[in-house]
């Protein structure tokens, strides 16, 4: 964190609280050459909510297990890792932006869901049918036809 008085590279932290129902983190700063004070908004990294199992129980948000499932359902696609990450880092704000502290991993399930679907559609079918065990091949086929109906995602 750069002081935007005198650039110097180092700053202290001086007060840090939570603001924006949780969202950020405010810090006072103040810069340790210039001693010049200064206020930073910071998104609270670690506020993701809590994932609720359907046995009930409740996990930690896990962005590598998150991250390993796109990466399996874009197997062999066309899909650079920057539209990944840059998915991965929409679905954690939708998560935050929920400002729930726990979410139903169905409900987590179905964030990834939507934006696998603008990122790649045979990915999003991959991972439709695992994470929503079509009940029979119609099912499937049907979400497949309704793709296809609407064309979205495709150039
Ligand atoms: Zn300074």
């Amino acid at each position: 964190m750069h002081c935007p008085f005198c650039g110097a590279g180092d700053t202290k932290v001086v007060d840090s609280r939570l603001v924006a129902e949780g969202q950020q983190v405010r810090r006072r700063r103040e810069c340790v050459k210039c001693h010049e004070r200064f206020t930073t908004f910071e998104e609270a990294e670690l506020l993701m909510p809590r994932v609720i199992k359907s046995d009930g129980s409740r996990q930690p948000f896990d962005e590598i297990k998150l991250r390993g499932g796109i990466q399996r359902a874009l197997e062999k696609r066309p899909v650079s890792i920057e539209s990944i990450e840059a998915s991965v880092t929409r679905i954690k704000l939708r998560l935050r932006a929920t400002g729930e502290r726990e979410l139903p991993s169905r409900d987590v399930g179905e964030v990834v869901m939507q934006e696998l679907r603008k990122l790649d559609q045979v990915a999003y079918v991959r991972f439709a049918s695992v994470y929503r065990s079509f009940q029979d091949i119609n099912e499937f086929r049907e979400e497949i036809d309704r793709l296809s109906a609407n064309g979205e995602g495709q150039d």
